[in-house]
């Protein structure tokens, strides 16, 4: 499946019923998961995914699609439920996919997989968020790709910032590319920031 029909697929699944701005609850926007996705695919020869903060699905589904054997981590069982009946509908278009998806709070994930592709909350809510997202992620895996939230006006002093959070663990951190995409109304909130957001796509390896 190339990039143009992942991104289809994904655009058709469900979003949040009730999204609770506490967890931060958005859904990546299908292009952009496409391309994540796709970066992943071709860097990672392993099959075994974890999928943090999985949401409504819509990585762990995409990165099915592409081959691998995903686990999709979510704290919120309204959100799952959505994720499995957007499981049910992909899988009439491309046939089985191997997706479980588990409830748990981040902290309390034990796997161990080839990589993890996550959108975590982008931590503007808790500022140590996206932080714990990625604890987490460097246990289960030696090769992580997040999109992380980036500012404008701060976005030397993040990406330095997580450089050396990563480098302390152990990890070497690249971006490799950097999206723009719109905020739901949901987290209209975020006042400032509500019409459009920067995301970096990260690439960190141990
Ligand atoms: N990854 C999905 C959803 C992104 S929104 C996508 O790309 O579309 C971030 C997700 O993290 C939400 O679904 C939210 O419920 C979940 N989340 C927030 N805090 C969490 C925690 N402590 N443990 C597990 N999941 C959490």
């Amino acid at each position: 499946m190339d990039a143009s029909q992942l991104k289809i697929l994904l655009s058709k699944l469900e979003g949040f019923a009730d999204p609770e701005p506490r967890l931060e609850q958005y859904v990546t926007p299908s292009d952009v998961a496409a391309r994540f996705l796709n970066t992943v695919r071709m860097q990672v020869d392993g099959d075994e995914l974890v999928d943090l903060g999985s949401g409504t699905g819509v990585l762990s589904i995409g990165a099915a699609a592409l081959g691998f054997t995903v686990r999709g981590y979510e704290q919120d069982p309204d959100a799952i439920q959505v994720a499995e009946q957007n499981l049910a509908q992909a899988e009439e278009e491309t046939g089985e996919l191997d997706v479980t998806f588990i409830q748990a709070d981040v902290e309390d994930v034990d796997d161990e997989a080839d990589v993890v592709a996550m959108n975590p909350p982008f931590g503007i809510q808790d500022d140590d968020a996206n932080l714990r997202f990625l604890e987490a992620a460097f246990s289960v895996a030696d090769e992580v790709f997040a999109l992380l939230h980036s500012s404008e006006a701060k976005r030397d002093e993040t990406r330095q910032f997580i450089k050396e959070f990563a480098s302390n663990r152990g990890f070497d951190a690249t971006v490799f590319a950097t999206y723009r995409f719109r905020l739901p109304n949901s987290m209209a909130f975020h006042e400032r920031e509500q019409a459009r957001i920067g995301v970096d796509a990260y690439h960190f390896t141990r």
